[in-house]
């Protein structure tokens, strides 16, 4: 089952030795070269070599036993409900699940799955404060689900953006899924929810279920959302040559999803790097949806990404973590002190052919997860989802 209660780290001292590789999330230092962590509480405190850092009075030790640790990952794009339970695949635990892929933060893109969800100015306000509340007071297994993402319609006005705000919302569900579907009338209200501190992000692309529309790039472009939804469709994908006119013509977010059109994603991501911004690639699944929960489906992409898109493996890891963290204004993401401590440890997995974590992600395999650390606390030790790590690190003490 999940947990209803989330532990706490408050007071306490974690170490993890034998760090073997670490991964920063920071897209313009990937790569950090030490081999111990030492976490206060839920944060991190220190890094570099064992030698030179204070272990002492530590309440935990963890030996990663040599393997890599990066930053838990972020997907950009979820549809979550309400608990650990989604109506589109009538699955329980699935968030749970996500945590064994890696996931340490979801973030939605709207409660749209809710049956009977309300359409009406009120109620959809209300939906999204209580989406807000309930995830924010529940952590399926400890994930971080940052929720209470409305779903726009016609007749909203200003004060209503303000009233969100006011009552904690700092999201909006994918602007064109409801009656809002102009490019002008979206624009107007994306901006008052800028202005009033809620992050936006847009559909891009034909229509996901029966019920839904067609984004198109002149209504991307020109309601100006901070995050260009699944630019490679939901599924169904723009023309190449218009996502790539969205990459060139925008400075928003390229958010890249696994439950989209796979040629696509890896055009888009390929002419950020040609564009020489890869900073504003980020990576979701849109889970659940018509094609499944994917609990590996952020890993899946970093492998896609990085094997059949040539990028360097340890982009394909910022692309899940730091620029996302960067992007959403999230204190996770990166391993640097004072960042939250959500880690991931991973190896490459059992009978690979790569030789390394790396490696294997750039031959398109998946990494194995050997342990999830979520504010300073082990929410789970060698994944039930991935294919086993070739070595699990340990809690010694
Ligand atoms: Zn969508």
């Amino acid at each position: 089952m999940a947990e209803s209660s989330t532990p706490t780290a408050t007071g306490k001292k974690l170490v993890i030795r034998n760090i073997g590789f670490c991964l920063s999330g920071d897209i313009s230092h990937p790569i950090l070269d030490i081999d111990t962590i030492v976490v206060e509480g839920d944060k991190i405190a220190a890094l570099g070599r064992e030698k030179d850092l204070d272990l002492s009075q530590a309440s935990t030790v963890i030996d990663a036993r040599h393997t890599t640790l990066m930053p838990g990952l972020i997907d950009s794009h979820v549809h979550p409900v309400f608990g650990d339970w989604t109506p589109r695949q009538s699955q329980l635990n699935w968030i749970d699940s996500f945590l064994h892929g890696g996931v340490t933060t979801m973030i939605s893109a709207g409660e749209v799955h809710l049956p009977g969800r309300p359409k009406d100015i009120i109620g959809l306000k209300a939906l999204a404060i209580t989406a807000q509340r309930a995830f924010d007071n529940f952590r399926p297994g400890g994930v971080k689900v940052l929720a209470g993402a409305p779903v726009i319609e016609q007749g909203m006005v200003e004060q209503d953006f303000k009233d969100l705000a006011d009552a904690g919302v700092k999201l909006l569900g994918e602007v064109g899924l409801g009656s809002v579907k102009a490019g002008a009338e979206a624009q107007r209200m994306v901006a008052w929810a800028r202005k009033y501190g809620i992050q936006s992000t847009i559909h891009t692309g034909g229509p996901s279920i029966p019920g839904s529309g067609l984004i198109d790039k002149d209504v991307v472009l020109e309601a100006d959302a901070d995050i260009i939804g699944h630019i490679n469709g939901g599924h169904t994908a723009l023309p190449e040559a218009q996502v790539c006119e969205l990459c060139e013509k925008s400075r928003r977010g390229i958010e890249i999803v696994h439950n989209g059109n796979e040629k696509i994603a890896l055009a888009a991501a390929r002419l950020a790097m040609e564009l020489k911004c890869p900073e504003r690639v980020i990576l979701g699944t849109d889970s659940p949806a018509g094609s499944g929960v994917q609990p590996l489906g952020i890993l899946r992409m970093m492998a896609l990404l990085s094997s059949l898109g040539g990028i360097a493996p340890e982009m394909v890891v910022c692309f899940a973590t730091g620029n996302t963290a960067k992007m959403r204004g999230l204190n996770s993401g990166l391993i640097a002190v004072g960042r939250q401590a959500d880690f991931a440890l991973m190896d490459r997995a059992q009978h690979t052919a790569g030789k390394d974590l790396l490696h294997s992600l750039s031959l398109g395999d998946i990494p194995g997860i050997g342990m999830m650390i979520i504010d300073g606390v082990v929410r789970c030790e060698r994944s039930r989802n991935t294919p086993p790590a070739t070595q699990v690190p340990i809690v010694l003490t």
